[in-house]
Parts: structure tokens; C-alpha cells; sequence
């Protein structure tokens, strides 16, 4: 990976590093958040307790520090992809209750079920464009095995082996699996072999069991989860990690969601980047529950970008947010914004996010981005950089790049 450039000598530095901690310090008058900035400025891990303690505080404060951090890692760079999602079905064997977008098999109306040759179209369509990744995510459905899958993977990297298989979350991975009566590592090795190239960090959901039992206690568990994508890591399949919060869980539910993804990160290093998730209450079994403010949102990126010292990256996924708070997200620890996702994903659009056609040409992504006085640069799935944006000439392309 190509990490942000220097920013000058040992002196230029430690005047930065003091004025930072100025900015900060000057915040709170709480001694024991001064005295969390202070490890997190010199480096040190903050411990569940500490981690607790900055959901408690005021928003300005874990702001600033979790854009020092942002700004240690990543300067002003946000990075963004190419990419586009197929969703082979909607139809799954399980029922989460916070779940917009599934339906069971016997529910006929709403679903849909795309064939092997429906979805190899769906790559055809990108022939010719600068696209570097394809999502590949959809409900369980019972009839779309193993094997299934790994076919389609063979055919679409045939095709265009350039292009990165983001596929398959824990959830559909352990059904699969556990169907073809195969280990977690002899299903990864066989989906790698068919061209598997990360997984997507959905399924997450919130570890603790006693949450996770109230809102989708059918699914693989916690410990299902983790261990899939701990081996993925050890089978060198990277991955990434989601939490979906902002229901019926707690800040503590929250850092221990957190400090069980650490701990395989300290382990593995194989996670790219964090994904905190909102949840969103249209239409499904949780309706009755308010969404939480953006300033939770906010909160929820800053304490995340804190706490997960050993993540390089906390992505906001713009299309879920929209783009006011997207913009806003990049002073509160976020350093990824996705992609130019268009409008083939309904996973957000069926559960109220803010933007109902999911789609941004590059160019708008890039200003979005600039406006925040941010450098956008476009990278791939495992965050070497493609290009940087900055002092691009979109008026010199013939056609506006999708
Ligand atoms: S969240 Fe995923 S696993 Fe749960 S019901 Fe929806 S599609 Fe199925």
C-alpha cells in the first residue's frame, strides 16, 4: 500500500504534533480525556474503558482527535473506487429483523433471483470501463450452492482477469460451506482457486450474543463470523469489517464489537477497512425504532477510528449517509468514501437510505470530495493508489468517465 506522503522533518512535525494537541487539549476540561489524548497522540492503544468514555464525550473533542489521527495516517487523502455490485438474489433462508431487503422463498412479491448468465451480463456491461472491482453480495438463498458460485467466479475472472472479486460475506460463506459439508479453510481455498479476491465485511452485524440473538439469531454467530474471516487472512484473502449500530445495542456492545475485530487484527493484519453501518428503519421487522442523529453518526466514525488503532482505514458508505454527512464524516476520522457505485445495489435503497439511485460519476465523486478542501484519490480494492485527483482536467476527457 502506498501510505500518505511525509510531511516534513523531525522539528515540522513535532510543531504539528504540539499544535494538534493544543487544538485538542483545548476542548475539555475533563483530566481523563486529556490524559486518553495524550496516548492516542503518543501512539498508545486506548483500552475498552477509555473507549467507552469518548462515546461519553462531546463531539468536538473526539472529533479532533479522530482527525488527528485521520490526518497522521491518511493527510488530507480520500480515497474512493471504481466499482459495481451484483446482487444475485434477494431471496433468503434467514430473517434478520432489521433486514429491508430479503425475502423468503415463499414470499413471491419483491424478490428476485439472477441467473449464471444474468450476472456474467451484468460484467459484459463494464467491458471498456475503468472499473477495478466487482461486489458480489445477496441473500442466502438455498439453491445457490457452492459450486454455483465458484463457477461464476471462474467465468467472470476468465473474462477480465483484472478485475478484483470483492465476494460473499460470513453469512452466505458459512450456509455454503456448511451445505457442501466442506471447512471454512477448504471453502475459502476452493473460491480463491475459482478467483475469489477479498471478502466484503458484511454479516457483522453486533457481536454481542445477547443483541445479535434479538435481531438475527438464525445466522452464523459471532464466532462463525470471526473465524471465517480470521482464516480468509491466514489463506491470504483479505477483508474487510462492518458494524451495524444504532438499534438496540449500547456503546459497551459497540467496543466489544470492536475489540473482538482488533484482537484478529493484531493476529492477522488482514482486515482493509472498518465499516461502521447505520442502521436504517424502513420497512422491516424493527420499524418501530428511531434512527439515531447524524451527531451519533459522527460520534460513531470518530470513537471507531480511535479505538481500532490497528485499522488503517474507516470507510462512510455514501450512498447510506448521503452526502452532506459523507462530506462531513472526513473530519471525523473517515478516509473512504467507496466508490462510484451505481444504481445496481438495492441493499441500501430498500432500507431508506438517503440516496435512493446510489449514483455518482466520478467527476461529482472528485468534487464532492474537493469541496471539503480533501484530495480525492482514486484507488483499487486493496488501496494502491490509481490516481490522484487533485489537479485533474475533467474538461480534457471526450466523455465524462461513469
Ligand atoms: S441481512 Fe442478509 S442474512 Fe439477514 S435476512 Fe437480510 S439478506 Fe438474509
Amino acid at each position: 500500500m502506498q501510505s500518505a506522503p511525509p510531511k516534513g522533518g523531525a522539528f515540522s512535525v513535532s510543531i504539528r504534533i504540539f499544535a494538534h494537541m493544543e487544538q485538542v487539549f483545548n476542548l475539555t476540561t475533563d483530566k481523563k480525556l486529556k490524559a486518553i489524548a495524550e496516548k492516542v497522540i503518543a501512539t498508545e492503544r486506548i483500552n475498552n474503558e477509555e473507549g467507552l468514555m469518548l462515546y461519553q464525550a462531546d463531539l468536538a473533542f473526539v472529533g479532533a482527535l479522530a482527525n488527528y489521527i485521520r490526518e497522521e495516517k491518511h493527510d488530507s487523502n480520500t480515497y474512493f473506487n471504481r466499482n459495481f455490485h451484483i446482487e444475485p438474489t434477494n431471496i433468503c433462508v434467514f430473517d434478520c429483523k432489521f433486514c429491508s431487503y430479503s425475502r423468503l422463498l415463499k414470499q413471491k412479491d419483491g424478490q428476485w433471483e439472477l441467473t449464471a448468465d444474468q450476472m456474467f451480463d451484468i460484467v459484459k456491461s463494464y467491458d471498456g470501463q475503468p472499473v477495478t472491482e466487482v461486489h458480489i453480495v445477496g441473500g442466502v438463498h438455498p439453491k445457490m450452492g457452492l459450486q454455483f458460485f465458484a463457477d461464476i467466479l471462474k467465468r467472470i475472472k476468465k473474462h477480465r482477469p483484472d478485475l478484483h472479486i470483492k465476494a460473499f460475506t460470513a453469512v452466505e460463506l458459512e450456509y455454503m460451506f456448511r451445505k457442501a459439508k466442506l471447512s471454512f479453510a477448504d471453502g475459502l481455498k476452493l473460491l480463491k482457486e475459482h478467483g475469489l479476491d477479498s471478502l466484503p465485511g458484511g454479516g457483522a452485524e453486533i457481536f454481542d450474543e445477547s443483541i445479535r440473538n434479538q435481531i438475527a439469531e438464525d445466522k452464523c454467530t459471532s464466532e462463525q463470523w470471526l473465524e471465517i474471516h480470521e482464516t480468509a487472512h491466514q489463506l491470504g484473502i483479505p477483508s474487510n469489517a462492518t458494524m451495524l449500530y444504532g438499534h438496540l445495542e449500547n456503546y459497551e456492545h459497540r467496543i466489544n464489537h470492536m475489540h473482538r475485530l482488533r484482537d484478529v487484527q493484531d493476529r492477522t493484519n488482514g482486515f482493509n477497512t472498518f465499516i461502521p453501518l447505520k442502521f436504517r428503519n424502513k420497512d422491516n421487522q424493527m420499524s418501530h425504532i428511531a434512527e439515531v442523529s447524524v451527531i451519533e453518526d459522527l460520534k460513531n466514525y470518530a470513537v471507531s477510528r480511535i479505538y481500532l488503532d490497528n485499522f488503517s482505514h474507516i470507510k462512510a458508505y455514501w450512498p447510506m449517509i448521503g452526502r452532506t454527512t459523507t462530506q462531513l464524516s472526513l473530519s471525523f476520522g473517515v478516509d473512504d468514501i467507496d466508490g462510484t457505485i451505481d444504481d445496481s445495489t438495492k441493499i441500501y435503497t430498500m432500507a431508506g437510505s438517503e440516496e435512493q439511485i446510489p449514483k455518482l460519476t466520478t467527476q461529482q465523486l472528485v468534487e464532492l470530495i474537493k469541496n471539503v478542501k480533501r484530495t480525492p484519490i482514486e484507488r483499487d480494492t486493496l488501496y494502491n493508489i490509481v490516481k490522484n485527483y487533485m489537479d485533474y482536467d475533467f474538461a480534457s476527457e471526450k466523455t465524462t468517465l461513469a
